[in-house]
C-alpha cells in the first residue's frame, strides 16, 4: 500500500478508536489539584501541583489561578452561547468530583470563592485515575515516543540542511536570487493569508454579540509595542543555548545562515573539510528521517486516538462560528490562493502536487507541529516531489519556522473575534492594520510547535490593549484548529519549494509540460 493511503487509513482508525474510548470511558476529574471538604462548608483546595495553563498564559492570568487554601463555594460553567452559564453549589468535595467527572475536558470553568464575588478560572484536564486516562495511556505512550523521535531530529536537520544549503548557494553565486524568491513567496503568501482572515472575520463577525461568559469591556484602544522584539530575539546570545531549545528555531536558523554563508568566504582547503562534514552529517540525519518515516502511520494512529479520545467533540459548540470562520479561511487559502500561485507562477499542477505531498500534510495534521513534520517534509519533497536537494535544504527548514500562512490568518481571526466580542462591534481601520502586521510578525515569530500561534496571539492582544484572558478561552478549542492551520503551514512550505524549484528550471513532479508553440 502507498504510504499516504496507509497514513490516511491509520488516521481514520485512530479517530474511530478515539471516539469509542471517549464514549465508553469516564473522565476527566481535575488534574493536579487535590481538594477536600472545608470544615466551614464548601471545598478547600489542599494542593495545586501543576501549572494549569501554559506558562505564557499562566503568567498573564496569574491572579486568576486557583491557589492552595482557597475555599470554594460554587462551580460556574460558562461554555458560552449554547449552554449559557450553569452554577453548581459546592456543598461537599464529592459534589465537585461528580461535576468534574461529568464535564468534558478542555472547557473553562470558574470557581467562586466562598463569601466573595471572586472567581478562579481553570481549564479541566484529565484525571490520571479516570478510566479514560488509563485507556489512553498506551496510545499516549507510543504517540509521545513518536513525537520525541521527530523532535530529536529537528535541530540537527535544520542546522545541517541550512548550512549546506546556504554554502551550496553561496558557492554558485545564486544565493541572492533564490533567497529573494523564497522570502518574496513567504511574505506574499503570509500577507494574503492574513488579509483573507481579516476579510472573513469581518464579514462573518463571529464575535459580535457572542455570549462567552466573559464581561465585555469596550475600553481597548491602541498601544503598539513588542514587534521589534521578534527581530531582536532572532540573534542568539549563546549558540549552544539556542541549539538546546526547539522553540528557538529562529536563532538556530540565523546562526546557520551566517555560518553557511561564511563557509564560502574561507580558503578552499578548510572549506572542503567543513562543508564535507556538514554534508555527511546531513545525509546521516536524512537516513534517520527515512527510518522515522516508516513509523509515521503508527505514530499518527496513536496521536489521533490520544487527541480524539482525550478531547472528544463536545467542547466545540460554543465557539462553533469562530471555528467555522477559521476553517473557511484555511480552506480558501489552501484550496484556492496557493493552488493559483502554484499553477500560474510555478507552472505546477496543484492537484498532482497535493497528492505527492500527502505524507507531509498528514503528519502535520496529526502532530500540529511544522518543526516535527520537517523530517517528513524534506523526505517527501525530495523523493515524491523530485525537488533538488539544493532547493529543499534551503526552502523547507526556513519555511517550517518562518512561513506560516495558516497561523497568520488564524491570528487575525482570533484577535478580531475577541475584539468584536470585547468591543461589541467591528474594529476600526487603524486596528485592522495593526492586526494584519501583528499577524504577520506573530506567524514569523511563532515556533513550529503545537499551540505556538495561540501564545503569540497574546502579543497582538496586548498591543490592542485587549484582555489576554480571552486567549485562555480559545485554548479550549485550539487543538483541532492547530491541526488544520499546521497542515496549511506545511502545504504552503511545499508550494513554496515547488514554485522556487520550478522557476529555477527543475523538472519536479507535477510540473506542467509546456504546450508546443
Ligand atoms: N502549530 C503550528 C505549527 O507548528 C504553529 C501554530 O501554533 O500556529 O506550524
Amino acid at each position: 500500500m502507498k504510504l499516504h493511503w496507509l497514513i490516511l487509513l491509520c488516521m481514520g482508525l485512530g479517530i474511530g478508536v478515539g471516539a469509542v474510548i471517549q464514549g465508553v470511558t469516564d473522565g476527566p476529574g481535575w488534574l493536579g489539584v487535590l481538594y477536600s471538604d472545608h470544615p466551614d462548608g464548601g471545598v478547600r483546595v489542599d494542593t495545586v501541583k501543576k501549572q494549569l495553563l501554559k506558562e505564557a498564559l499562566a503568567s498573564e492570568v496569574g491572579t486568576d489561578k486557583v491557589r492552595a487554601g482557597d475555599r470554594l463555594s460554587h462551580l460556574v460553567f460558562d461554555r458560552g452561547v449554547a449552554d449559557k452559564e450553569r452554577v453548581v453549589e459546592l456543598t461537599s468535595a464529592a459534589v465537585l468530583t461528580e461535576e468534574l467527572r461529568a464535564a468534558g475536558p478542555g472547557p473553562i470553568a470558574h470557581l467562586r470563592l466562598a463569601g466573595t464575588d471572586v472567581h478562579r478560572r481553570v481549564p479541566l484536564e484529565l484525571d490520571p485515575n479516570s478510566s479514560r486516562k488509563s485507556a489512553l495511556a498506551i496510545f499516549e505512550f507510543i504517540a509521545d515516543l513518536f513525537m520525541k523521535l521527530l523532535k530529536m531530529l529537528i535541530v540537527p536537520l535544520v542546522v545541517t540542511s541550512i548550512v549546506t544549503g546556504v554554502a551550496g548557494l553561496g558557492a554558485g553565486g545564486n544565493f541572492g536570487r533564490l533567497g529573494t524568491k523564497t522570502f518574496g513567496y513567504y511574505v506574499t503568501t503570509s500577507f494574503l493569508a492574513a488579509g483573507l482572515g481579516l476579510l472573513l472575520v469581518t464579514a462573518i463577525a463571529p464575535g459580535v454579540g457572542a455570549q462567552l461568559g466573559l464581561s465585555p469591556q469596550a475600553d481597548f484602544g491602541q498601544r503598539n509595542e513588542d514587534w521589534w522584539l521578534v527581530i531582536q530575539r532572532m540573534i542568539p546570545e549563546n549558540v549552544v543555548g539556542a541549539f538546546g531549545d526547539n522553540g528557538k528555531m529562529l536563532q538556530v536558523i540565523f546562526f546557520s545562515i551566517l555560518f553557511g554563508f561564511f563557509i564560502t568566504r574561507i580558503g578552499p582547503e578548510p572549506r572542503e573539510r567543513v562543508l564535507g562534514f556538514f554534508q555527511g552529517a546531513f545525509e546521516v540525519i536524512m537516513k534517520m528521517a527515512e527510518f522515522v518515516m516508516l513509523l509515521v502511520p503508527y505514530g499518527v494512529f496513536c496521536l489521533m486516538v490520544k487527541t480524539v479520545g482525550g478531547t472528544g467533540f463536545g467542547v466545540f459548540k460554543p465557539l462553533a462560528l469562530y471555528m467555522v470562520t477559521v476553517f473557511a479561511a484555511l480552506a480558501i487559502h489552501a484550496g484556492f490562493t496557493l493552488p493559483m500561485l502554484l499553477r500560474i507562477v510555478g507552472k505546477v499542477s496543484p492537484w498532482r502536487w497535493f497528492r505527492a505531498m500527502t505524507p507531509a500534510l498528514l503528519t502535520a495534521f496529526s502532530t500540529s507541529s511544522s518543526s516535527m513534520t520537517l523530517p517528513v517534509t524534506l523526505e517527501t519533497l525530495e523523493t515524491e516531489g523530485k525537488v533538488s536537494n539544493k532547493t529543499t535544504s534551503f526552502v523547507a527548514p526556513l519555511g517550517a519556522t518562518v512561513n506560516m500562512d495558516g497561523t497568520a490568518l488564524y491570528e487575525c481571526i482570533g484577535v478580531v473575534f475577541l475584539a468584536q466580542f470585547y468591543g461589541g462591534g467591528q474594529i476600526g481601520l487603524a486596528a485592522m492594520v495593526t492586526v494584519v502586521f501583528g499577524a504577520f510578525f506573530a506567524s514569523v515569530g511563532a515556533a513550529g510547535i503545537p499551540s505556538a500561534g495561540l501564545v503569540m496571539m497574546l502579543t497582538i492582544l496586548s498591543s490592542l490593549n485587549l484582555p489576554i484572558e480571552g486567549a485562555a478561552l480559545l485554548l479550549a478549542v485550539d487543538r483541532p484548529l492547530d491541526m488544520c492551520r499546521t497542515t496549511v503551514n506545511v502545504w504552503s512550505d511545499t508550494c513554496g519549494a515547488a514554485i522556487v524549484a520550478s522557476t529555477e528550471g527543475e523538472e519536479i513532479t507535477a510540473k506542467l509540460t509546456r504546450s508546443a508553440p
